[in-house]
């Protein structure tokens, strides 16, 4: 999973259902926690998510 260039408006954080994602001073998305659900990258209004292997 790969996220570049956020501009850290939450929008992810808000909509994942595992608490995986995770702002301080970068978006981090634990791989542990991560169902590959796809609504990260369905979130980001800049399109910047990639999960390997989402159900997008
Ligand atoms: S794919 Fe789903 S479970 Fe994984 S980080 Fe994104 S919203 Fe959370
Ligand atoms: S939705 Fe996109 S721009 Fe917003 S915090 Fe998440 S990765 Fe950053």
């Amino acid at each position: 999973m790969e996220v570049e260039n956020c501009y850290g408006c939450g929008g992810c954080v808000a909509v994942c259902p595992t608490g995986a994602i995770t702002i301080i001073e970068e978006v981090e998305i634990d791989a542990e926690k991560c169902v590959k659900c796809g609504r990260c990258e369905l979130m980001c209004p800049a399109g910047l998510i990639r999960i390997d292997g989402s159900q997008r």
